[in-house]
């Protein structure tokens, strides 16, 4: 069984303790992962990463967090970034959570970053948090975008808009949280088709691991839970969402044959 974790940041500081040990992990357990990332710094260190391991693929992007930074030079190294093996453009989007940009300046760039995405013809790893309207209307506005949107924590109609904005449904930890029943009752009736599995590593741990750092390999414990809510095997939940992840990013990982 293959599994493919579609948002990781392998490369932040929570990981420099380990993060030789977890890539050796990744490949023994049959993992590939999406390495995103949220600024100049972690894009150039997510095409370090794939440029060392084949079943390591880089995103470039500013995270809404990160707007500010995002100035005419910051965006044309970016695009040099991308051009240098990136398969997506990412992470981007809207945070009116937090707010860490002011919101125009995240608008800005966030649009600057979907034509990027366009001129590049990459698909785009989405961020949106407590930013739904905003972040409906961009993307309407910009015009048809191939991507995903990660860390999904809504509802049934939520999701709906998703797919029929031709998304992909990234899912993760918070999947397995208590509190999160509707969005269990929305991920049980979203097709397979448009799942994609993330962890968010070193964020947003499964449960029972709460409170302590995430890893790509924890994507397993997502995956089980979306096989129980559609009630199939959770071979066929990695194999269904392998398949997703190598479309939409284009990508064939490499990682050694089953030992079954
Ligand atoms: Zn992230």
């Amino acid at each position: 069984m293959r599994l493919f974790d579609t948002h990781v940041h392998l490369d932040f500081p929570q990981f420099h303790g380990d993060r030789q040990a977890i890539l050796a992990e990744l490949r023994a357990q049959r993992v590939a992962v999406i390495n995103v990332g949220v600024d100049l710094g972690s894009s150039e260190a997510s095409l370090a990463l794939a440029r060392d391991h084949p079943y390591v693929f880089a995103a470039c992007g500013f995270h809404p967090h990160d707007a500010n930074a995002f100035t005419p030079e910051a965006e044309a190294k970016l695009a040099e970034l991308l051009r240098q093996g990136a398969v997506a453009v990412g992470e981007c989007g809207l945070d009116f959570y937090r707010d860490r940009s002011p919101r125009d300046v995240q608008v800005a760039a966030f649009r600057a970053q979907l034509r990027l995405a366009r001129r590049l013809d990459l698909p785009v790893i989405l961020h949106q948090r407590a930013a739904w309207d905003a972040f409906r209307e961009v993307l309407s506005e910009e015009g048809p975008v191939r991507g995903v949107v990660h860390a999904f924590s809504g509802d049934e109609a939520m999701a709906g808009q998703v797919v029929r904005l031709g998304l992909y449904i990234g899912i993760g930890g918070p999947l397995t949280y208590a509190k999160n029943e509707g969005l269990r009752r929305a991920m049980a009736r979203v097709p397979l088709s448009r799942v994609l599995l993330e962890t968010d590593a070193p964020y947003l741990p499964p449960e029972p691991l709460r409170g302590q750092r995430n890893d790509p390999l924890k994507v397993r414990l997502v995956a089980g839970r979306l096989a129980e809510l559609h009630r199939q095997p959770l071979e066929a939940i990695a194999a269904a969402t392998w398949a997703n992840a190598c479309d939409l990013f284009a990508v064939s990982p490499s990682l050694p044959p089953s030992r079954t």
